[in-house]
């Protein structure tokens, strides 16, 4: 199969009416309303509106972070809905990886440390956990900053202490929300190659909320959103 030949791949993501509801009765405001997706394995797809069009909430439904208030998601075949948290948490750890607009990092331990926590409750060795974590920092080529507190970086090094810690185990999705949206143009653009060297050389599906076009034209796939909508 050619490496972006997706159109026989299956599919890792897929809603059926999706729908979310925030608050009730007067101020009940419909943020997504019955929305049908399918993301393939390995498709690159960009969520784009305007602010308040249900980017956020959808990227947080599909990935599980926040739950639909009706409607199924199916993540590689599983319906989610029916799933205890406990089982959710789990699936979500397996297969996703999230990289935001605010690098959400501990500040005060070390790029080492930041990368390697997700693996903790994996019940690996130490000595594992240190040698995943520095294969990752290593392919966002940080490995110099390997001991450096988070805080002392800067912001492209910070997304791109994210962005290994969202590859550390080895994520099927990256979901990533405005990724580039704190960032200067021309770092923003390294950590843009990235995330799509990524998704090219190892197959991972990206999943980018964005309000910049440019950007959202780089992937393989664009939804765009209108008062919860899909148009
Ligand atoms: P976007 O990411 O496209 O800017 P969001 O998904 O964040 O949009 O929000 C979609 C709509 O849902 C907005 O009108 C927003 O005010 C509303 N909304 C988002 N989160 C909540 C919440 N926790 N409670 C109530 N309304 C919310
Ligand atoms: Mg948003």
């Amino acid at each position: 199969m050619l490496k972006n030949d997706i159109s026989r791949k299956s599919l890792i993501i897929k809603t059926k009416s999706l729908s979310k509801v925030y608050g009730k009765k007067d101020s009940r405001f419909k943020a997504l309303d019955d929305l049908d997706v399918s993301i393939k394995k390995g498709e690159s797809v960009a969520i784009v509106g305007k602010s308040g069009s249900g980017k956020s909430t959808l990227m947080h439904v599909l990935a599980t972070l926040d739950r639909p208030s009706s409607g199924e998601l199916f993540v590689d075949g599983t319906a989610t809905t029916k799933l205890k948290r406990k089982d959710l948490d789990k699936l979500r750890n397996e297969k996703f990886g999230f990289v935001f607009q605010q690098f959400f990092m501990n500040p005060n331990d070390s790029v080492l440390e930041n990368v390697a926590s997700p693996l903790l409750i994996k019940g690996l060795s130490k000595k594992e956990r240190i040698r995943r974590a520095r294969e990752a920092i290593e392919s966002v080529d940080l490995l110099d900053k390997v001991n450096a507190k988070a805080k002392s970086l800067s912001g492209g090094q910070k997304q791109r202490v994210c962005i290994a810690r969202a590859l550390v185990s080895n994520p099927e999705v990256i979901f990533a929300d405005e990724p580039t949206g704190n960032l200067d143009s021309i770092t923003g653009a390294a950590v843009e190659k990235l995330l799509f060297d990524l998704h090219k050389e190892h197959g991972i599906t990206l999943i980018i909320v964005t309000h910049d076009i440019d950007l959202a034209k780089k992937c393989q796939r664009i939804i765009k959103l209108k008062d919860g909508k899909i148009v």
